[in-house]
């Protein structure tokens, strides 16, 4: 095929890999010279935290991609170019200086991502240059999977029933872009050839998280997959219990693009068929894709409903009356900080303050019991695990949140509230995971500590434990709380 421009510019964003990448070949199929370019974006670099692990996951990312294209062109003057602004400005300057005539990227439905490329776009049209978008980091797009009268689906089964309908081999058939880039790269201007930049070129503190270092750039998630492909047959039976390694931990590479979505689901959809599997390790595959098209779901929900940003899915639950004030300040600061009495919901804040990682048992139960066991409005979690995770995904996070606090789509129906002790013994039935972020209690025997305030004073006093001193009392009663989140959601009733 014959190159349609001359000169072309990739600008890579959440998709931070070469292989199976959708705009970087579409770009090499109709440029003859390539240049790519990250921009560490102001306008998002300005919210975040002094110390973000996020910050060094990308740096490093960026590092081993910027090796990567060297090793692909086989010349060190080819590379990654970076850059720190806006985006708006500095991708219509650089398009300008290269004589890029188009701009290629994979396409993000994020509101103000949508936002910044149409500026970027209209920038870029005053200058007679073009910005092209892909799909690229979700299976099906924004309207490739509708109900029957074209309408986007609200309940995720008969979503992931019309997917599982719809996908076929080419949906999750790999983008050849690494092998058509090799022979596109153009050398860089001498001004360009300079590292990446680190965090701390970036202004940011060293990251001070105690947990695990996350493995980072293509190669880490590579890594991961490894370790996880051995344990997908088990992934049902493993992926409830915080103590087991039970889930991939892969979300933090799907969120930058270091790792392909269709080449999970294709793995995933292989494996459900495979017939040299029995049914129960089909199903633990058939069960992890069924989480990849959570994701989808709820990519689709964001581009289609944009609003459930700042209101609930379902406008009427916005009539909800919250807490508010010093004592509901006080709660949500016990929450954040795991000084809740609760000891699955302390040790799963704990996991995610010092890892940027919790569980999704985890996230489902400390967000129920923000929402209803401390009546405290689920945006105010949403936008702490927002500051927190590793893999925050706009998408998915308020998907998480909508679905805990019932204000969403689907079916969590705001009379079912989980009751943080018995998740606690169904889901770590030996405590371990408990022990593991609450030293605090180890010495209790295990079946104590899903809730400690029920232990006889002389097995507190063996175990060391003093509660309202090493460890707090319950901050709420859960069967009060029960019974007042009945009452606050009973509202409803009158305006449905
Ligand atoms: P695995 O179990 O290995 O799953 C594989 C992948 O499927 C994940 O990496 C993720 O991309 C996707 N996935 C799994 N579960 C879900 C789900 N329920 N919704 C959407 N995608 C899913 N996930 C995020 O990626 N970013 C978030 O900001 C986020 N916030 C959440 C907030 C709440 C309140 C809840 C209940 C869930 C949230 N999730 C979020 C979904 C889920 O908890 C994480 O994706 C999962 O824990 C990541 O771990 P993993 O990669 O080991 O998952």
């Amino acid at each position: 095929m014959t190159p349609s421009y001359p000169v072309g510019l990739i600008w890579l964003r959440r998709d931070l890999r070469l292989a199976d990448n959708a705009a970087i070949y579409h770009a090499a199929r109709h440029c003859a010279k390539l240049y790519c370019v990250f921009v560490f974006d102001d306008s998002i670099l300005s919210a975040l935290p002094q110390a973000d692990r996020r910050v060094e996951f990308i740096c490093q990312s960026l590092a081993e991609l910027d090796a990567a294209l060297r090793e692909t062109s086989g010349r060190p003057q080819t590379g990654l170019i970076t850059r720190r602004g806006l985006p708006q400005e500095i991708i219509p300057a650089l398009a300008r200086q290269l004589g890029a005539a188009a701009v290629f990227c994979n396409d993000d439905d994020e509101p103000s991502a949508l936002a910044r490329d149409a500026q970027v776009a209209r920038n870029l049209k005053a200058q007679g240059q073009l910005l092209l978008r892909y799909k690229d980091h979700r299976v099906f797009g924004r309207d490739e999977v509708l109900t029957q009268s074209l309408s986007p689906f609200s309940v995720f089964t008969p979503y992931k029933n019309a997917w599982l309908r719809k996908i076929t081999p080419f949906y999750l058939s790999a983008y050849p872009s690494e092998r058509d880039l090799s022979t596109r790269l153009a050398d860089l201007p001498n001004t360009e050839l300079r590292s990446t930049p680190t965090a701390a070129e970036l202004g940011f503190a060293p990251d001070t998280l105690a947990g695990l270092r996350l493995p980072t750039g293509v190669s880490g998630a590579r890594q991961l997959l490894a370790d996880f492909l051995p344990r997908l047959s088990q992934y049902k039976a493993a992926r409830d219990f915080p103590a087991l390694k039970g889930p991939s931990y892969l979300s933090v590479h799907l969120r930058f693009g270091t790792v392909s979505i269709r080449e999970l689901a294709r793995i995933a959809y292989e494996s459900m068929q495979r017939e040299d599997w029995d049914a129960q390790a089909r199903e633990g595959a058939a069960t992890w894709l069924s989480e990849l098209i959570w994701r989808d779901f709820y990519f689709q929900i964001l581009s289609h409903q944009p609003y459930v940003v700042e209101r609930s899915f379902k406008p009427e639950y916005d009539a909800i009356a919250w807490e508010a004030g010093p004592e509901a300040d006080a709660l949500f600061a016990a929450w954040c900080e795991g000084r809740t009495g609760y000891p699955l919901v302390d040790a799963a804040m704990r996991q995610l303050n010092t890892s940027g990682y919790m569980h999704n048992r985890l996230r489902m139960v400390t967000a129920s019991f923000l929402v209803k066991d401390l009546g405290i409005d689920w945006r105010r979690g949403e936008a702490y695990f927002a500051e927190k995770l590793n893999d925050f995904d706009l998408a998915a996070n308020n998907g998480g949140w909508q679905w805990a606090a019932s204000t969403g789509c689907d079916a969590q129906p705001w009379f079912r509230i989980f009751n943080p002790v018995t998740q606690s013994e169904k889901f770590d039935p030996d405590a371990k995971f408990i022990a593991r972020y609450l030293p605090e209690l180890t010495a209790l025997p295990a079946k104590l500590r899903h809730a400690p305030w029920l232990a006889r004073p002389l097995e507190l006093a063996e175990a060391g434990v003093v509660l309202g001193s090493s460890y707090p009392y319950p901050v709420v009663d859960h069967a009060t709380a029960r019974e007042k989140t009945l009452a606050r959601y009973g509202i409803l009733k009158s305006n449905i």
